[in-house]
């Protein structure tokens, strides 16, 4: 499988450091407010990227955190008047909510920064000790120049940053020894949660959360570390140089960066109130509806928001929907069960399909292409199937459709409810077929309901059912 690397601005092949296993890190969310949709691109784009992996065999250990220290948490706790781990609390719940909705399966492990804290002590002081960090006034700072590797990500020009940043520098930084040097503690201000350090009561820097959080839950060296765009320069960068100094070894051996989803081609950001949140969304679509339109592009390729892509992203949904509950009707009413020889050929077009769906999420996971894959079948289906066809071929065909969706975290199949009533008409028709001997309609009846997941039970006091 080829990964696009921004480490080496390559596509390379995926190579695991331990065979069979993949351990990612995906850095997560600020929980202050509902998440927007751009956030959610990270969240769908690696999700899909977790499921593909494990479609391949891969035993995927995957983290995600949740920042619940931070400047935006503390402001809205006083505009609130509650603690701010009220506040991240309520938001962490919310995000996996949305998540849920999205079909984002949860990580093995969501840690919490604020659960955390000693390790991010214990990190600051390895890196005071191995010189690659110093404190003022209660402050610890990286320091940059120290590190002889930094920029490597990024691959920008340092001297160039250096200047620009000397013009821009933040109010209570001052002491810095260098403009790109970077906060990795810093002492409490009045009213702010805190936690006692060495240097200072105080929190931790951002930076130094997902260095401590990735080694404690995936090792000191990981397989993929990924995330927007954005975090390439510094949040990145400072992770790269804080983990590489503090353990002596690589960090992560590719590092994937999905593109921002845009309105009106600016990003989509809440400084900028340029946003919609999931929940705004889910008021007008079904998020797979979200979830199609966020996979209809590259995960590298800016996406465009809008009202027209959303609509033809539903309409596309419902068309591969409309399809698979027409291939559960004919397998309900199917005349023959196995496949004729004809069927058998034509059956033989599955395996290219989803040998090209492969091929195409191979391809530094092109998620347009596999969808494209999974259309075809839908045409197919559409095509080569009809009342006179058997049911393992119909079958066939459906299994392949949903599976495929699976693997893109798509659920294609509509789970309606079906009614007591609905249930009680069927097995009476299946009484009177039975008490007319007419067993074959009995029988499919019988079959009706169980793919309906209702189980039947003759007992001596009749018929009795129950949902499986
Ligand atoms: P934040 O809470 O701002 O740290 O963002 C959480 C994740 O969402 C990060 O991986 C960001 O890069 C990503 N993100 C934020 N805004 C967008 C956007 N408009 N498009 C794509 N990804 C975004
Ligand atoms: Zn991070």
């Amino acid at each position: 499988m080829l990964l696009y690397n921004t480490l080496t601005k390559k596509k390379e092949e995926f190579v695991p450091i331990t065979p069979g296993k993949v351990s990612i890190y995906v850095c997560g969310p600020t929980v202050y407010d509902l998440i927007h949709i751009g956030n959610a691109r990270p969240m769908i784009v690696f999700d899909t990227l977790r499921r593909y992996m494990e479609h391949k065999g891969y035993e995927v250990n995957y983290v995600s955190n949740f920042t619940d220290v931070d400047d935006k948490i503390i402001k809205k706790s006083i505009e609130e008047g509650i603690s701010s781990s009220e506040v991240s609390e309520r938001y962490i719940k919310e995000c996996k909510q949305d998540m849920e909705h999205m079909n984002v399966r949860p990580a093995t492990t969501h840690p919490r920064a604020t659960q955390e804290i000693d390790g991010m002590v214990a990190m600051i002081g390895t890196l005071i000790e191995k010189g690659y960090a110093y404190e003022k006034n209660g402050t610890v700072y990286f320091s940059t120049r120290k590190d002889r590797y930094y920029g490597k990500l990024s691959h920008k020009n340092l001297d160039d940053l250096r200047s620009g940043f000397r013009s821009l520098q933040v109010s209570g930084e001052e002491e810095k020894e260098d403009p790109l040097d970077f906060v990795l503690w810093k002492p409490k201000k009045e009213g702010e949660p805190f936690w006692k350090s060495p240097w200072s009561e105080g929190r931790p820097g951002w930076h130094i959360e997902c260095s401590v959080m990735s080694r404690k839950y995936l090792g000191d060296t990981i397989d993929i570390h990924a995330g927007g765009e954005d975090l390439i320069f510094p949040h990145h960068e400072n992770e790269i140089a804080q983990s590489e100094c503090c353990n002596g070894v690589p960090f992560a051996h590719y590092w994937l960066h999905n593109a921002f989803l845009n309105i009106d081609n600016r990003k989509m950001s809440k400084s900028l109130g340029n946003f919609f949140t999931v929940r705004d969304i889910e008021q007008h679509y079904d998020l797979q509806v979200l979830r199609l339109f966020m996979l209809s592009a590259h995960y590298r390729s800016p996406l465009n928001f809008s009202h027209d892509l959303m609509e033809s992203a539903k309409s596309a949904l419902e068309r591969i929907r409309n399809a698979i509950d027409n291939l559960n009707y004919l397998i309900a009413n199917a005349k023959t069960q196995a496949m004729t020889d004809a069927e058998k050929k034509n059956a033989g077009e599955l395996p290219g399909a989803a040998k090209r769906f492969d091929d195409a999420m191979d391809d530094d996971i092109n998620t347009a292409d596999a969808l494209a894959v999974i259309f075809d079948l839908v045409r197919f289906a559409n095509s080569e199937t009809n009342e006179e066809s058997s049911k393992e071929f119909v079958r066939a065909i459906k299994d392949e459709i949903l599976m495929l969706g699976d693997i893109l975290g798509m659920v294609f199949e509509k789970k309606e409810e079906v009614l007591d009533s609905q249930i009680e008409a069927l097995i009476e028709e299946r009484q009177a077929a039975r008490a007319r001997k007419d067993f074959a309609r009995a029988d499919e009846i019988r079959n009706q309901l169980a793919q309906m997941g209702i189980t039947l039970l003759d007992t001596r006091e009749g018929v009795k059912w129950k949902r499986s």
